[in-house]
């Protein structure tokens, strides 16, 4: 039989832009676009994909680093746009070209791909994470929250791939050149994430089930890609062995396979020591 899979790869996590493709036998869909026309067009094009064989873009919120690119794929490639009424609406997206959900809904993209949007905190936005589902294998993408809710954890304990933002290392944050007022922004519940903090979520979701993770949005400024990982690692050592990578600003990045794994078995992580 044919692997069944569903295939997630970052084409760039950060602040200078997000987007993540999901593909299934009979869908592509793109997590977010925060790149220009010309940016996307590129990163897709190392895929072998052009922007008009997206069948929808799913945005988390309407910060520029994930919708800002939205409104451009509407217009040049007359893409279609999922997005909660907030997001839409601050993004001026076009209604003819624009699927509006609601906290919770899960959006039949095909027949084999679902996906559910799952409100989180973040302050000034209606922001979602979204769980991917594909022949009953989860894969879920999270980035942009200060703090999580019990029902976040609900919908993420068991997912095979999980995509979460490590964001600031919280002493380089504290040492670091950013004003008070934004020290505080990002460390505070409604901002993002830290190594630490995403250690503790992944402590609570992750089970056997869990077979990748991928760290992103990690601060240029505030983050350093094995800070994200050590510190990680530290919480999830006992009860998680299997692949963690980091996502950063410049994608494509190696894909990850979620669904059977008949031919390719998942390496084991390396140690720390
Ligand atoms: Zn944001
Ligand atoms: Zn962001």
């Amino acid at each position: 039989m044919f692997a069944m899979t569903m295939t997630l790869t970052h084409l760039g996590t950060g602040s200078r832009g997000n987007a993540t493709l999901l593909e299934t036998e009979a869908s592509k869909v793109l997590i977010d676009q925060g790149f220009s026309g010309a940016q996307l067009e590129k990163r897709l094009a190392r895929m072998n994909i052009h922007p008009t064989e997206i069948d929808f873009i799913f945005i988390s919120h309407h910060h520029g680093d994930h919708g800002g690119g939205a409104l451009v794929a509407q217009k040049k490639w007359g893409l279609k746009v999922q997005a909660n009424h907030r997001t839409a609406e601050e993004l001026g997206l076009l209604p003819e070209l624009t699927h509006y959900f609601d906290s919770l809904d899960i959006i039949r993209v095909s027949r084999d791909l679902a996906v559910l949007a799952v409100p989180i905190p973040h302050t000034g936005a209606d922001n979602v994470a979204f769980i991917a589902s594909h022949n009953g294998e989860r894969a879920a993408i999270i980035t942009d929250l200060g703090s999580w809710t019990d029902e976040l954890v609900t919908h993420v304990r068991g997912c095979q791939h999980i995509a979460i933002e490590a964001n600031y290392d919280h002493k380089r944050l504290m040492n670091g050149p950013y004003p008070y007022s934004l020290k505080d922004r990002i460390s505070g519940r409604g901002g993002h994430l830290s190594n630490d903090q995403t250690g503790e979520f992944l402590a609570q979701v992750c089970t056997d089930a869990t077979k990748s993770i991928s760290l992103t949005h990690l601060s240029e400024k505030n983050n350093r890609p094995h800070l994200a990982e050590s510190t990680v690692l530290l919480h999830i050592d006992e009860i998680f062995s299997g692949d963690i990578t980091i996502s950063l600003q410049d994608g494509p990045e190696k894909s990850h396979y979620i669904g059977q794994f008949e031919e390719k078995p998942s390496s084991k992580k390396q140690s720390l020591v």
